[in-house]
């Protein structure tokens, strides 16, 4: 049984208008009693809640918002909304824009929004994996082994050749810059199959790296 099912049952009016919860609501307590952990549940989401808001928003918690006409559908708001605060981050913005200027990218003012609206196409049936190595290649945090060598210790003579290919090293310089022929074909296979052409100078990206 999970948070949202559990603070999904409580009555979330006893939280409206609030802009911070009580010193108390964060003691621990021991009881094993349902009622006890149904109110926890709730108050650890309206915490959660104030905690993901941004400056410019209302600050307050308005119970009305978050329940919907049936319970499961409550369960399923108070889940998404405690996805949300947990994984967003307050300079987020700021944060892509930054990084897409290290990869240098030409930038205009409107190249975040563009690029949230982007991800909003993507469909909600899409494979997770699809979804997470476009984002990982976004904020650089593709899992490769040369990366890892970091941690693992490997010297840079050591990390492993390209798993795909076997040549040069599994690195993004590798796989995503037109050096693998593996990738470049599978690119290109996709691109043939979705029947868009994905070519950096169609993307107005300035190298394979870029158009990725
Ligand atoms: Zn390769």
């Amino acid at each position: 049984m999970n948070v949202a099912t559990l603070a999904a049952q409580a009555d979330l009016y006893q939280w409206d208008g609030i802009t911070r919860l009580p010193e108390t609501a964060n003691q621990t307590s021991n009881s094993m009693l349902i009622t006890d952990h149904i109110h926890q549940c709730a108050s650890d989401f309206v915490c959660s809640h104030l905690g993901g808001l941004y400056d410019h928003e209302d600050p307050k918690f308005h119970a009305a918002n978050v329940i919907e006409k049936t319970p499961a559908r409550t369960r399923r708001a108070i889940y998404k909304r405690f996805v949300y605060c947990e994984l967003h981050y307050t300079h987020q913005d700021s944060d892509i824009q930054a990084k897409l200027q290290l990869r240098g990218l030409p930038l205009a003012d409107d190249a975040v929004p563009w690029m949230h609206q982007h991800f909003r196409f993507m469909s909600s049936r899409l494979q997770p994996n699809y979804r997470n190595i476009q984002f990982d290649l976004l904020f650089n945090s593709l899992s490769t082994d040369r990366r890892y060598r970091h941690v693992s210790g490997t010297s840079k003579q050591a990390v492993h050749a390209c798993y795909l290919c076997g040549l040069e090293d599994d690195s993004i310089g590798h796989l995503f810059t037109g050096a693998c022929l593996v990738v470049v074909q599978a690119r290109r296979a996709y691109s043939n199959h979705v029947n868009i052409d994905l070519s950096p100078a169609v993307l107005h990206g300035a190298d394979f790296h870029h158009s990725s």
